[in-house]
C-alpha cells in the first residue's frame, strides 16, 4: 500500500531537512515484527524520504548514491508512540502557581526542549492530552519550526466545575470566575456540544475528558465521577461530527464505567478498574493506557515533606501505588492496552522507562512494544500510515541497542530516531 499522493505532499513540507536523495538503508541486527510478535534477524529496511519502500531479509547496501546506517548492533522497530502526555508542562514544587505567573509564549518556549527531548528518547508520535499551547506546538512541528514528535492534541480538556481540569481549582474567589464551555468547563448536555464544538474551532485532534478526580488538582477527591453518563455520551456524539475520539481520564470506578458506557476510545490511569470495569472495556473495546510512571513518580514525591500541597500529598500517596497492579490485572484479563506515561508529570524524555514497569507486572516485551506502536496507531485510528515497519508507511523507525527481550532497559536507550524519513539520531560510526 502507498502513501496517499496529498499526505505525502504534507509530510514532505514538514520535514526538517530535505531527505538524501538517494534512498536510506538501515541494517538492521535485528528488527521487531510487532504484527506477528517476533523478532527477526538481519533485515534492511529501505527508505525513501516519508515512505517505507521495502523490508528486504539479509543485509544489503542499496545502489550508489544510498545511505547506509549501520545498525547491526541494534533492534529497530517503528516509531514509539505515547498516546498521553502533556508537552507543554512538567510538574515541579513550583508548578501550583504557574497558572497565576506564565503567559502563553512562555508555555510555548518551555515546550519546544520538551518535544525534542521526547523525539530523541524514540518517541515519534504522541497524543497531547491537555496543554496551554498543544495546537501550536503540533504546527510548529508540522511546519519544521522545531524537532518534536507528530503530535496529536487534545488542546484543554473538558471538565466539570470543580472537577479535575477545572483550571480555576484552589484559587481564591475572586480570581475563580466561572469557566466557560469554551475554556474546559461544562454542566450539561449543552455545555458538552459547545465545548466539543470549540475544540474544533480550535483545531484540536481528539477530545480529553477527565471523567473522574484526579491526583495532581486541588480538590479533596482523586476518585469521585465528575460527569453524568449523558454529559459524556453528548460529547462521544458530538465528537463523532468531528471525526473526534474521546480520551477519559479516570481513576474511580463509577465514572471509569460511565466513560466506557458512555463511548470513550481509551481510559486514562483507570486506578480502582474493577472486574466489571474490564468486562465492559472488553465488550466496548476500550483501550486502557496505564501510565504507571506517573504513579510510581506521585507515590515517590508524596514522601518529599512540601513537595506538595497537602490536599494533592494525600491522593498521590494513595493513588501512586495502585496503578502498577491494576496494570497487571487489566493485562492477564485481555483488556485492550495502549503505551502512555503521562509524561510531563514525570520528566520529559523518561517515556522508555514505562515498558520496565510494564514488564515487571507481567507483560512479555514485545506486547509492551506493541502497546507502543501497532495498538497505539490503532487507538489513534493510524494504523494505516503508523504503527509497523511495512511498505507503503511512513518512515518513523527507531532502534536501542542489543535486544530489548533479552533487556527491557534498552528501551531506554534509544540510539536511532528517524520520523519521515528525517534521521534525528544514529549511533556514532
Ligand atoms: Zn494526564
Amino acid at each position: 500500500m502507498r502513501v496517499p499522493i496529498g499526505i505525502l505532499g504534507i509530510l514532505l513540507g514538514a520535514a526538517i531537512s530535505t531527505p538524501a536523495a538517494g534512498a536510506t538503508i538501515l541494517q538492521c541486527g535485528r528488527l521487531v515484527d510487532v504484527r506477528a510478535g517476533r523478532i527477526l534477524s538481519n533485515v534492511t529496511v529501505v527508505v525513501d524520504g516519508p515512505a517505507i519502500a521495502k523490508v528486504e531479509q539479509g543485509l544489503t547496501t542499496g545502489a550508489p548514491g544510498d545511505v547506509v546506517v549501520d545498525l547491526r548492533g541494534s533492534t529497530c522497530m517503528p516509531g514509539l508512540i505515547d498516546v498521553h502526555v502533556h508537552l507543554t508542562g512538567q510538574y515541579t514544587e513550583s508548578s501550583e502557581i504557574e497558572g497565576f505567573r506564565l503567559n502563553p509564549p512562555d508555555y510555548a518556549f518551555r515546550s519546544v526542549g520538551f518535544a525534542e527531548k521526547t523525539l530523541l528518547a524514540g518517541f515519534t508520535t504522541v497524543r497531547d492530552l491537555g496543554g496551554e499551547v498543544s495546537i501550536a506546538l503540533r504546527n510548529a512541528v508540522n511546519r519544521g519550526y522545531i524537532k518534536g514528535p507528530r503530535i496529536y492534541a487534545a488542546g484543554r480538556s473538558l471538565a466539570t466545575t470543580g472537577g479535575h481540569a477545572d483550571p480555576t481549582n484552589g484559587m481564591r474567589e475572586d480570581l475563580a470566575h466561572h469557566p466557560t464551555p469554551e475554556e474546559g468547563v461544562i454542566n450539561s448536555v449543552d455545555d458538552a456540544r459547545r465545548a466539543v464544538r470549540q475544540r474544533y474551532k480550535d483545531g484540536a485532534d481528539v477530545i480529553k475528558i477527565t471523567a473522574t478526580g484526579g491526583v495532581l488538582s486541588v480538590a479533596s477527591s482523586g476518585q469521585n465521577a465528575q460527569f453524568t453518563e449523558d454529559e459524556i455520551r453528548a460529547i462521544v456524539d458530538i465528537a463523532k461530527d468531528y471525526g473526534f475520539r474521546v480520551a477519559a481520564h479516570a481513576h474511580g470506578a463509577e465514572g471509569l464505567k460511565r466513560a466506557v458506557r458512555g463511548g470513550v476510545a481509551s481510559i486514562e490511569h483507570g486506578t480502582y478498574l474493577d472486574e466489571e470495569g474490564m468486562a465492559l472495556m472488553k465488550q466496548h473495546g476500550t483501550y486502557y493506557v496505564p501510565t504507571v510512571i506517573a504513579g510510581k513518580w506521585v507515590e515517590e514525591k508524596s514522601r518529599i515533606p512540601g513537595f506538595f500541597p497537602e490536599v494533592v500529598r494525600k491522593k498521590a500517596a494513595e493513588i501512586g501505588p495502585l496503578i502498577q497492579e491494576t496494570f497487571a490485572r487489566a493485562h492477564k484479563a485481555g483488556v485492550k492496552i495502549a503505551f502512555g506515561t503521562d509524561s510531563g508529570v514525570s520528566t520529559h524524555g523518561d517515556n522508555g522507562r514505562e515498558f520496565g514497569y510494564m514488564v515487571q507486572a507481567g507483560m512479555p516485551a514485545l506486547a509492551a512494544i506493541r502497546s507502543a506502536t501497532l495498538d497505539a496507531a490503532t487507538l489513534l485510528g493510524r494504523d494505516d500510515t503508523l504503527g509497523t515497519i511495512e511498505p507503503g508507511k511512513l518512515s518513523d523507525i527507531v532502534a536501542v541497542p542489543g535486544d530489548p527481550t533479552q533487556d527491557i532497559a534498552a528501551m531506554t536507550r534509544v540510539n536511532f530516531v528517524m520520523k519521515n524519513g528525517v534521521i534525528y539520531k544514529k549511533p556514532a560510526d
